[in-house]
């Protein structure tokens, strides 16, 4: 049994004070002082961890005063804090011991859009995809781009003046920064904008912090001109941040914007920010060029800089290898042929199509005539669909590194340099050949048009020898940046790298000290991070805790055994903050981010590492628990539910954030770290429920696939159990609800007439026979549940000449895994893989109907079973038989694929396999962009769910069923999916199958209604 871990270990800090002093003070927003909330909030995506003392989450720009003027009393004069958006910078910019101002849950509105002035005014935790999504019905777009765009915010892009492809062209964030209402620390508000010399003037003369605050700036300007001109290098990247060298600007004006933008949470909190808005290009191509390896792209990258593009990108073998194994690639394979080791990709713009043909010629002819040798060979994409997902590739690549087996990971740190694009290819050289003197793996990217070099040297930051290199090659790295006129931080921040500010901005230094003393003067607003008051100095880059050093206790056998919860990178890939994305459910029902894949990880590598520093190893642990007798087990878990001595148990926070997890498997499939919560849930819960009782509804759930046979028997009764409302009453008060009724005919009858799949049986057919065949499996929900799909999948099988079996009853025991019941999992998964394996030694393929316990087989078992078979999905089967299919005459409507998100995330071929199969009949089929339905299996029947369940299903499919056209024909493969919709809108969508059955048995029929039912 685990033992109970103390919850807190925190001592009490002024900020416990400052916490309760705010809500007092009626703070709106939330305050999390949790454990499980510190330790979500102590990681980003850098290499660091520093735990803060809590976290605050504003309402409004009220709260953000509430906290600054809480902040200028001088009994909180000690207390720190540090705003954050995403949480996605890459070098512990928001990391603080202090209080985390989260400003990402709430203060997400999108206060104004004007598309005839082309601005926007928004608050500052708005993502930037969330901005430009509500942007493109306007024409228009927020133009400065970042990898992180579907989770970083506003208020995280201004701070760090973000940019990334497409610079060149359209500058940072600073560049599209019209105004920010700032909080200052003294709790004042204001609003910055550009000023004329008279309104500066006028401005100066106040006599409040403001009024010094540009009493300072301005004579900075006026007196260190010189200075500024000469150390401010001329870089599209600039020094980022306290960037003196645009405070004043070309048109005569004092924009204050100049040092905000960039400062990091240094100077002030932003509230809001208004935005410059941009047409979106008319018309847009991209050129894939391949290459024989990364140094010729980067050659060849200096021609096609000169060419009339809009953006150069660059790749290595390194990070193409990865994405060649990425969930994105099939839907991109066909740009990037054979097998280059260095892509580079051109972007052309252009307002007419005309234009766009005419620069694409223009660049054909150019690579024409500079013949290199290199270069393999190139691709156009002109299709809008086709241009998203090259890009999606491109900005899945810094995630994409982190995607590699064992303990040596890139990390970053040196990651964002940037150079005069003219002296790249040099520097690269010295890049490279210093990192492969330290013997190091890494992957590199970059914008080459900008001169920016992504790179992530891999490293196990637990070991002592590695942490130290951190320390060897950001000096170096340092030193060859300066000797190539570049900057350390081209693009992702300074964050704990300001350590080398000084080095940087030399002599303009303490201007930069006047000025945090000027905004700050008690340096209390994120302290650490680019400058230091004077007199004291900046961190050093290695006396920050490393997460590396907290991972050394767990050990890599621990840290392997637990599915990369341990090598979650804080990249935030799971933040998604869009409706109809497939990460993360539980995070978007909740904006709670322990709820997220990153906060389950987070606690569960915490809870590994206070179990190893108990010496406890949790893989025995879990044997020796299944060895323990039931009786034994059962008196201790009551035994330590009861006792009070319990109630502070850290194991309980990491539950409480595991119970809202959907099992859905989008972060298994779309982490590019391939962090599996399902996974390492399922062993938690073990170990959990090996020490405390577990709620009435667990061994029922878990049960329930093995008594489904038993309650089919006596339907009339089960069905008046769930149906009547004493029934419902009952189950409730078991945590059980909305549970489907069976249908009140057993399909016994019909599916009597196809034969099974017995030993004897399948002996007796002849080869030519088992070429023709096919065995269907299906689980015990689509057999009772739902048998019509059953039923339709026969009928399609004999429709194409196909003989069809059903495998005898078998348990797939999903649920089990689910629940974390393991003992009973690896007892049933490996009976029912030896009974697969013997159906599938036939050779006759086996197919699999519901996609989330078809696809079990190919997951949860691969832990538990060495299982040879393949249960194929449908679509898969179906994909093989595609020369059967016929070509249907008749117009149809327009097919909506409603795809299951376990299959949408782990099977990447499965929707367009469906495609495929209809698209052979003649019928176009749109696969719908959704998110989870919020069923996910038994959680939407679980009554502690329900209230998430029915938000994610009004979040994203609600809207989907209800912008198809009245002659749209809904189609549906999960049988979750497909009974949450009818619960909630009382629709009745039908399986593919049964389309696919209806069409083939007369298509001459008139188009079919969703809700149709067809029997054999
Ligand atoms: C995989 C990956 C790829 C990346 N690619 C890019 C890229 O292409 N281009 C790029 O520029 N960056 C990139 N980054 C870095 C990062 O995403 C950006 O710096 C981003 O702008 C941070 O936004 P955020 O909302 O996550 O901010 P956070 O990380 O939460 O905070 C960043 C800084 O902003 C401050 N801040 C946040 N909100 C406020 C506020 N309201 N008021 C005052 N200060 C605030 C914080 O204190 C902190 O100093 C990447 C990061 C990752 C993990
Ligand atoms: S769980 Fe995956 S996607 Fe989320 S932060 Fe961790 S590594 Fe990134
Ligand atoms: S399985 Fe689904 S709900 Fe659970 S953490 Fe992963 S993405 Fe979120």
């Amino acid at each position: 049994m685990i033992p109970r871990l103390d919850a807190d270990r925190r001592i009490a800090s002024p900020s416990d004070n400052f916490l309760r002093h705010l809500a007092a003070q009626g703070f709106q927003g939330d305050i999390g002082a949790r454990a499980a909330d510190r330790l979500v909030f102590s990681t980003d995506n850098s290499i660091y961890q520093v735990e803060p003392a809590g976290i605050v989450f504003p309402k409004n720009i009220g709260d953000l005063k509430r906290i600054a003027k809480a902040l200028a009393r001088p009994e909180f004069s000690g207390v720190t804090i540090a705003p954050r958006g995403g949480g996605t910078g890459t070098n512990g910019q928001s990391l603080s011991e202090g209080i985390v101002v989260d400003c990402s849950r709430h203060m997400n509105r999108i206060l104004e859009i004007d598309p005839v002035r082309r601005i926007a005014r928004v608050e500052a935790g708005v993502v930037k995809d969330q901005l430009n999504k509500a942007l493109a019905p306007h024409g228009l777009f927020f133009a400065p781009e970042l990898s992180t765009s579907n989770r970083a915010t506003i208020g995280g892009m201004v701070s760090t003046d973000a940019c990334g492809q497409g610079s060149c062209l359209y500058g940072k964030t600073s560049n599209h920064v019209l105004g920010l209402r700032v909080v200052l620390a003294d709790g004042s508000d204001f609003l910055s904008r550009p000023v004329s010399e008279e309104e500066l003037r006028a401005l100066q003369t106040r006599q409040n912090r403001i009024g010094h605050i540009h009493r300072t700036l301005a004579r900075i300007a006026r007196d260190d001109k010189a200075l500024i001109d000469k150390i401010f290098p001329k870089l599209n990247r600039f020094m980022t941040g306290y960037d003196l060298a645009h405070l004043q600007r070309e048109d005569g004006r004092f924009d204050l914007n100049a040092v905000l933008c960039g400062s990091e949470g240094t100077l002030a909190m932003i509230a809001e920010a208004e935005l410059n808005l941009l047409p979106i290009p008319a018309c847009a191509a991209l050129i894939n060029i391949r290459y024989d390896d990364f140094n010729a792209a980067l050659e060849d990258a200096r021609t096609l800089v000169a060419l009339d593009v809009a953006s150069v990108e660059t790749i290595d073998e390194t990070v193409l290898r990865l994405a060649r194994g990425d969930i994105v690639w099939p839907r991109i394979a066909a740009f990037f042929p054979g097998d280059a080791d260095g892509i580079n990709i051109a972007e052309v713009l252009a307002d007419t199509p005309e234009e766009l043909s005419e620069k694409l010629a223009a660049v054909a002819a150019a690579l024409a005539k500079t013949s290199f040798a290199g270069r393999k060979g190139y691709t156009i994409t002109t299709k809008k669909a086709d241009i998203e997902a090259i890009w999606a590739m491109r900005k899945r690549a810094v995630g994409l590194l982190g995607n590699v087996e064992g303990p040596t990971r890139p990390v970053p740190f040196v990651e964002d340099t940037a150079v005069p694009p003219e002296h790249l290819a040099a520097y690269i050289r010295e890049f490279r050949a210093l990192l492969d003197a330290e013997g190091l793996t890494y992957g590199m990217f970059g914008h080459v048009d900008a001169g920016v070099l992504h790179v992530r040297p891999a490293l196990d930051l637990t070991r002592a020898d590695h942490a130290a290199l951190v320390r060897r090659i950001s000096d170096a790295v340092v030193a060859l940046t300066q000797k190539y006129g570049g900057v350390l931080w081209g693009e992702h921040g300074k964050g704990v790298r300001s350590e080398y500010v000084p080095a940087f901005f030399g002599p303009l230094y303490p201007r930069l000290q006047e000025i945090k003393q000027a905004f700050d003067p008690l340096n209390q607003l994120n302290p650490g991070k680019i400058v230091a008051p004077a007199g004291s100095s900046l961190p050093k880059i290695d006396a920050v805790p490393l997460r590396g050093t907290l991972d050394r206790a767990i050990g890599n056998d621990i840290r392997a055994a637990f599915d990369n919860a341990a090598y979650c990178n804080g990249n935030g890939a799971c933040f998604d903050f869009d409706a109809d994305s497939l990460m993360c459910p539980s995070y978007k029902a909740t904006r709670d981010r322990r709820f997220s894949p990153k906060g389950r990880a987070s606690l569960m590598r915490e809870w590994l590492r206070r179990l190893s520093e108990k010496g406890i190893d949790p893989r025995r642990e879990a044997e020796r628990q299944r060895r323990t007798s039931v009786i034994l087990r059962l008196a201790r878990r009551a035994w330590n539910s009861l006792n009070p001595a319990n109630r502070d148990d850290f194991s309980h926070e990491v539950r409480a954030a595991m119970d809202t997890c959907l099992a859905c498997k989008a972060c298994a499939g779309q982490c590019p770290v391939k962090v599996s919560v399902p996974a390492f849930r399922a062993k938690f819960l073990e170990l959990y429920y090996g020490r405390y009782l577990r709620p009435v509804n667990d061994p029922i759930v878990a049960t329930i696939e093995t008594m489904l046979p038993l309650l089919a028997r006596a339907r009339p009764l089960y069905n008046l159990a769930v149906g009547s409302s004493l029934g419902k009453a009952l189950l409730r008060r078991a945590g059980l609800t909305a549970l489907p009724t069976l249908p009140a005919r057993s399909p016994r009858r019909e599916l009597g007439r196809v034969p099974t799949a017995t030993a004897q049986a399948l002996a007796r057919l002849d080869s030519a026979e088992r070429a023709d065949a096919v065995i269907f499996v299906p689980d015990a929900f689509t057999e009772h549940f739902d048998p019509q799909v059953l039923l339709d999948a026969v009928a399609v099988a004999r429709r194409l000449g196909i003989h069809p079996f059903l495998a005898p009853p078998l348990l797939n025991g999903k649920a089990l895994h689910v629940h974390g019941y393991l003992g009973a999992f690896h007892r049933t998964a490996p009976r029912t893989a030896r009974q697969l394996d013997r159906l599938a030694e036939t050779g006759i393929p086996l197919v699999g109907l519901d996609p989330s316990m078809t696809l079990a087989f190919r997951s949860e078992y691969a832990g538990a079973a060495a299982m040879r078979a393949c249960v194929l999905l449908p679509q898969e089967w179906l994909a093989t038989l595609i020369d059967r299919l016929p070509t249907l005459a008749g117009k149809w409507p327009r097919h909506r694929l409603m795809a299951h998100c376990t299959e949408r995330s782990t099977a990447p071929a499965a929707v367009g396999q469906w495609i495929a199969v209809f698209a052979k009949l003649g019928i176009d089929v749109v696969a719908a962009e959704t998110g989870c339905c919020g069923m996910a299996g038994t959680f939407g029947h679980e009554v502690r769910n329900r209230e998430i369940s029915e938000r994610l299903y009004a979040m994203s499919w609600q809207p989907a069923l209800a912008s198809a056209g009245a002659d749209d024909v809904v189609m549906a493969t999960g049988y979750s999916c497909r009974s949450q919709a009818k619960l909630m809108d009382g629709r009745q969508i039908p399986h593919p199958l049964q389309i696919l059955r209806a069409r083939l048995e007369d298509d001459a029929a008139l188009p079919l209604k969703d809700g149709a039912m067809y029997d054999m």
